[in-house]
């Protein structure tokens, strides 16, 4: 049985008043399903505290252990401050930040050295869907930003269309299908099978109370990393439900 993940991904949104909602997320916490919250790196280590059945995660880090890197921050501090993930290679951190790749796969190997599990996403863009290249495209990204020495603890690996994020258009359930059946297959042909079929493959883009429950029954889709409506626990309890019932 692979682990069910529910995410959210709180963005550059939230001040301490926020962590009021993971008071209001513990119910559905207390379910069968994982459940984290990537606040900003400024409240990681208050969300921490006060987190009872909830994971805290970070939204980044940097490859280095530490050193000259104003405003970033390493994988070893977000674990000091009681993060056990990090979301990496974001397609926000691709676009705004021009993270390739190599760079991805780099960030999560000090991830790794630092005891965090990695959420790796991939996605592609609507023009490389229209021009029929999501599987090629979703193949390159895994085949480099996942490293070598992926397991099932140390990696969940996020298919997040770029497209779907944030504009409330969410791809057909055989379309996210067929996208998690070709991660699986590759992360089997890979990693080989009593690892890769422990990997949680989670689906991002626009998943909210309404859509929640026909998502998590699509095969292969192990939960989901959701954004907008990760910020109020009204929002996420439902979705986190629906993950525990499925
Ligand atoms: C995300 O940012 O990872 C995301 C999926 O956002 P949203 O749920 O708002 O589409």
């Amino acid at each position: 049985m692979r682990r069910k993940l529910a995410a959210g991904n709180w963005k550059m949104n939230g001040v301490t008043a926020a962590l009021g909602e993971l008071d209001a997320l513990q119910e559905a916490a207390s379910g069968p399903a994982d459940v984290l919250i990537c606040p900003p790196a400024t409240l990681i280590a208050t969300a921490s505290a006060k987190a009872g059945d909830l994971a805290i995660g970070g939204q980044d880090c940097h490859t280095a252990r530490s050193g000259a890197h104003t405003g970033d921050l390493s994988a070893e501090m977000l674990k000091d401050a009681g993060a056990t993930y990090v979301i990496l290679g974001h397609s926000e951190r691709r676009a705004d930040h021009g993270e390739t790749d190599a760079l991805v796969a780099e960030k999560s190997r000090a991830a790794w050295s630092a005891g965090l599990t990695s959420i790796i996403c991939v996605g592609e863009t609507l023009d490389e869907r229209e021009g029929g290249k999501t599987l090629d495209i979703i193949g390159m990204q895994l085949a480099a930003s996942v490293p070598d020495g992926c397991t099932a603890e140390n990696t969940v690996v996020a298919y997040e269309p770029v497209w779907a994020i944030g504009t409330g258009k969410v791809p057909t359930t055989a379309q996210i299908a067929e996208v998690h059946a070709f991660i699986r297959s590759s992360l089997i042909q890979r990693f080989g099978n009593s690892v890769a079929s422990a990997i949680p493959v989670l689906y991002g883009g626009s998943v909210k109370a309404a859509n929640a429950a026909e998502i998590f029954a699509v095969d292969d889709v192990d939960g989901a990393l959701v954004g907008g409506a990760s910020l109020k626990a009204s929002d996420f309890a439902p979705i986190v439900r629906a993950l525990n019932a499925a």
